[in-house]
């Protein structure tokens, strides 16, 4: 695992436990408004393996109760399920951050919690991510997460302007029927990937209650988080 950076203690990154967060470096995605460029094409400073370990077997227990593995996209490496299966045996919860494509590799993963990103309707996707064909592995994933009874889940949504709004927000609750757990989120045009998108102005908090309402007639459990 190549990791780019650790948040020694989180409170906000693991829904009700105190965590530390480890950033892996590389994804697979170019979504244009990605505030983290630096790690998506491997920049950040890199920690290794046993620094991290070293920190987790003296946090565990003491400030700490669980690990958030973020990214970049983690399920891009072959070793991430050996990397949890150590983390567990240190006693500590995972929570796996994913953009979904690999969900070849979530069928196999022994975590806690998993946050997926469901960024766009389908017909979309590539033109957000800059990945061609890819929809399949995005309804596998989604299909295997609010299928599963092995973790909990949350599924996460980036509303932008003229990409993923209203009508976008419609056709992806059809995908999303049962599911436990959907946050839409608004995006900030401070540090983006592709300088264009530091020109489009976020939906205002009215437009993103109206969008909120939306999703709720067909998926209840969808709540807006600032
Ligand atoms: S937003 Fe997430 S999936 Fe998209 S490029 Fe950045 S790290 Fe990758």
């Amino acid at each position: 695992m190549s990791i780019g950076g650790i948040i020694p203690v989180s409170f906000v990154d693991y829904p009700e436990q105190i965590a530390t967060t480890i950033f892996i470096s590389g994804c697979n995605f170019r979504c244009g408004y990605c505030h983290n460029p630096d790690l998506v094409f491997g920049k950040t400073k890199t920690t290794t393996e046993a620094e991290v370990f070293e920190y987790l077997f003296k946090a565990r227990g003491r400030w700490i109760d669980a690990v958030c593995i973020s990214g970049g996209e983690p399920t891009q490496y072959l070793g991430l399920k050996q990397f949890i299966h150590k983390i567990k045996k240190m006693g500590l919860l995972v929570k796996l951050d994913t953009n979904g494509t690999h969900p070849e590799i979530l069928y196999d993963l022994d975590i806690d919690y998993l946050a997926m990103d469901f960024k766009t309707s389908l017909g979309r996707y590539c033109e957000l991510t800059g990945v061609k064909n890819i929809e399949e592995k995005i309804s596998s994933s989604l299909d295997y997460i609010l299928n599963q009874n092995n973790f909990d889940y949350e599924i996460r949504t980036t509303l932008v302007p003229s990409l993923v709004g209203p009508k976008e927000i419609s056709e992806m609750s059809q995908m999303l029927k049962g599911v436990k757990k959907w946050i839409l989120q608004p995006f900030r045009n401070i540090k983006t990937i592709d300088p264009n998108f530091k020109k489009i102005i976020p939906f205002d908090k009215a437009t993103c209650e109206k969008i909120l309402k939306t999703a709720q007639e067909k998926i209840p459990h969808t709540s807006l988080r600032n």
